[in-house]
């Protein structure tokens, strides 16, 4: 068996420590205290969220030229991590904006996309990922969701389910079908804002 040149996934740098231990103590600290209320009345804290954004928990990979704290899907994940044995749902909520919403964007977005939603979501704006609908969970390519082009604008028809931050997203990334005789092929996303109609 050859042996790894890195450290063991388990070993965390210094800064990635400092790091773990700085969200571990907000969880306990700030998230704990608000649990119980946010179970029982099914609502996330509002100041919470804020709270989430002033330390630069919702944009952990945005980089910093937009505004964020430009880490890394590691630095998320232990966010993640700690968040989430404290308040899983609060740690969906984070995992959700960084993992799937900043990373897509990250990845795939156009420059001038980039510049105006990645800065948003750095700053104050939920996201959402709307890929699921109630026919289509793991075998993801079976959405129905069509998207249909009208002008130089797109018409999108469908539900979509179970969908993270959904209450408080000003972002939605919405997975859709140009051509469903394309499969997997014909499914592309739309950035689509919040009160678009
Ligand atoms: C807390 C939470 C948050 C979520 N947030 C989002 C979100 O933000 N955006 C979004 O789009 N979706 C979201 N979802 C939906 C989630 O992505 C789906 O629940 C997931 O994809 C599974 O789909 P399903 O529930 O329809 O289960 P199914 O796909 O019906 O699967 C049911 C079971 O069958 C197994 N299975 C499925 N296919 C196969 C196969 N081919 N071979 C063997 N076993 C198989 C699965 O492993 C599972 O155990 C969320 C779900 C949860 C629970």
């Amino acid at each position: 068996m050859s042996q790894c040149a890195g450290s063991a996934l388990t070993q965390l740098s210094e800064e990635e420590q400092i790091f773990r231990d700085t969200v571990r103590r907000f969880a306990v600290e700030q998230i704990g205290p608000l649990v119980r209320g946010m179970d029982e009345s099914q609502q996330m804290d509002s100041a919470l969220v804020q709270k989430l954004f002033q330390l630069g928990l919702m944009g952990i990979e945005v980089p910093e030229e937009y505004g964020g704290a430009g880490g890394s899907f590691f630095n998320a994940i232990l966010a993640v991590e700690e968040i989430s044995a404290v308040d899983p749902a609060v740690g969906v909520m984070v995992d959700v904006q960084n993992t799937l919403c900043v990373n897509a964007l990250v990845r795939w977005a156009t420059e001038e996309q980039k510049k105006k939603y990645l800065s948003q979501l750095a700053s104050g704006t939920v996201g959402s990922y709307a890929l699921s609908e109630a026919g289509s969970g793991s075998d993801a390519f079976a959405l129905q969701m069509r998207a249909t082009r009208r002008g130089d604008a797109y018409v999108l028809n469908g539900q979509k389910l179970w969908i993270t931050n959904a209450k408080e997203s000003g972002l939605f990334i919405v997975f859709a079908t140009l051509d469903p005789a394309a499969g997997y092929k014909g499914i592309t996303a739309f950035l689509v804002e919040k009160g678009a109609p």
